[in-house]
């Protein structure tokens, strides 16, 4: 189960922090965005996951939406 929808992704949109990954093959035995992602399952974002902008959240009685400036609206 992932909560991670964009391919692109960087960044934690819950925290903003950089997700980890990357380089180097090894996983992390942690997951330091593990709580983050059962958060996202359920709250709108508040970072933009490509350039960790603050997103403009709407709640919307089907879901939200979360819009970034520079890469347009996310919803679910
Ligand atoms: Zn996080
Ligand atoms: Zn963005």
């Amino acid at each position: 189960m992932t909560a991670v929808d964009a391919v692109t992704a960087q960044y934690c949109g819950h925290c903003g922090g950089s997700v980890a990954g990357g380089t180097k093959g090894e996983r992390p035995t942690s997951d330091p965005h593990q709580g983050c992602h059962q958060r996202l399952a359920m709250e709108p974002p508040r970072y933009c996951a490509q350039c960790r902008r603050r997103m403009k959240v709407q709640v919307t009685p089907l879901g939200w939406s979360a819009e970034c400036s520079r890469h347009g609206r996310v919803s679910r």
